[in-house]
């Protein structure tokens, strides 16, 4: 998972969701509430391809899904489930781009809670994912750094799902090539071909890993973290090289 920023939905879609906030509120009872949202969620058809559209802007990569950030993101997944808060079912900012297996299989309507009754699942619109998981970049495994972190790995499969483990361990091995090429490139003056590899670095699934790659090279530990990989930390660290790789238009 990574942080993700939220963009401004067109205003005739905005107007619809309060119009259908609007009727959800205006019924009388908690239940009336939930049945109310279940059936016009059901038929969100004036809204559904504005939401789809801007969820896929905001995805990682070609329409990766915002929790495992493997597979397409082929659902409007409520963060906070509308059996939970119908008031909540067309809150834009309630609402994220989710494979199927991510919101069918493993997220379903869980949401779990702290003592306090804050979420435990991370929001990677408002909040960075890193600052409650690190990646362990050789194993492909997650380690939570807060319950929210855990809650995430929990909920979502992040190391229980092989496919997420060994795809990872393949896209860090491919992100050091990449690196390795775009210094190649950029030293004989091939520019448009370094650019091609950002571009094409940043839209292959599995993001999460070469966004953690470039995080963990600014932290305090980063030697050791790169422990006997000193040429990938290096590049990490290489000023031209994060310039082609972060800042690109
Ligand atoms: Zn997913």
């Amino acid at each position: 998972m990574i942080r993700l920023r939220r963009i401004a939905l067109p205003q005739e879609t905005a107007t619809r969701l309060g119009e259908y906030t609007e009727k959800i509120a205006e019924q009388t009872t908690e239940k009336a509430r939930k049945t109310k949202a279940k059936d016009l969620w059901g038929a969100r058809r004036s809204v559904r391809p504005a939401l789809l559209a801007a969820l896929t802007e905001m995805a990682p990569g070609h329409a990766r899904c915002m929790y495992c950030g493997d597979s397409q993101g082929t659902d409007i997944d409520h963060f906070d489930p509308k059996s939970r808060t119908p008031l909540r079912t067309f809150d834009w900012l309630n609402h994220l781009l989710a494979c199927s297996f991510c919101n069918s299989n493993q997220k379903r309507s869980l949401f779990p809670l702290d003592g306090d009754g804050a979420p435990l699942l991370v929001d990677p619109t408002p909040r960075d994912p890193l600052d409650h998981l690190r990646l362990v970049l050789p194993l492909g495994e997650y380690k939570a750094r807060t319950p929210q972190g855990q809650a995430c790995i929990d909920v979502f499969g992040l190391n229980s799902r092989p496919v997420l483990v060994k795809g990872r361990v393949d896209a860090y091995a491919t992100s050091r090539h990449s690196l390795e090429l775009w210094r190649i490139a950029t030293d004989k003056g091939q520019h448009d071909k370094a650019r091609e590899i950002v571009q094409v670095s940043w839209n292959r699934p599995l993001v999460d890993v070469l966004v953690t790659m470039f995080h963990q090279s600014e932290h305090a530990a980063a030697e050791a973290l790169f422990a006997g990989e000193d040429d990938v930390l290096a590049l990490l660290r290489d000023p031209e090289l994060r310039e082609g790789f972060l800042n690109r238009a």
